[in-house]
């Protein structure tokens, strides 16, 4: 499925031990106001953004097991979500039900203005689950009750 210009976009915990790497264009790329990731990340909102399986891969010499921590919660089992065991952070999680990864924007590399890299390429197209937001976005993009296109748009 590879390509030689499709985009690579790059990412790790704040201490570099888990690193992973993703290709193409994502599915979805979204500021996300749900609840569980404010109480997973305590925070008011996360930039999340979704690829196929196959787009996704581990880049760190450590074997994911070495590196790791994986979660899961009981309110959704198929959801896994990894830590890194050095600095703790949670850095992309993997869904069973379907088959995509997770990996979040704060975690991108950037380039030597500070920018992330790749911009164009994963930036966000709304804000979902905006009803439990903890703060007004007054930015151009589109507001939804859940997911983009599949909820009812408050904005
Ligand atoms: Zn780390
Ligand atoms: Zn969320």
């Amino acid at each position: 499925m590879s390509t030689d210009n499709e985009p690579v976009i790059t990412g790790g915990c704040y201490c570099g031990a888990a690193r992973y790497e993703v290709r193409g264009h994502p599915i979805r790329s979204a500021y996300c106001h749900c609840t569980l990731c404010q109480r997973f990340n305590a925070t008011a909102f996360i930039l999340t953004i979704h690829y196929p399986a196959h787009a996704f891969r581990w880049t760190h010499s450590e074997t994911p097991e070495e590196a790791l921590d994986v979660y899961s919660v009981a309110s959704k089992p198929w959801k896994y979500r990894s830590r890194c065991k050095k600095c703790g952070a949670a850095i992309a999680s993997y869904n069973a039900n379907t088959d995509k990864w997770s990996v979040w924007g704060g975690q991108l590399d950037r380039d030597e203005t500070t920018k992330i890299k790749n911009w164009d390429v994963i930036k966000p197209t709304a804000h979902i689950f905006y009803d439990t937001r903890i703060l007004d976005v007054n930015d151009g993009l589109s507001k939804w009750t859940a997911y983009e296109n599949e909820s009812q748009r408050i904005g």
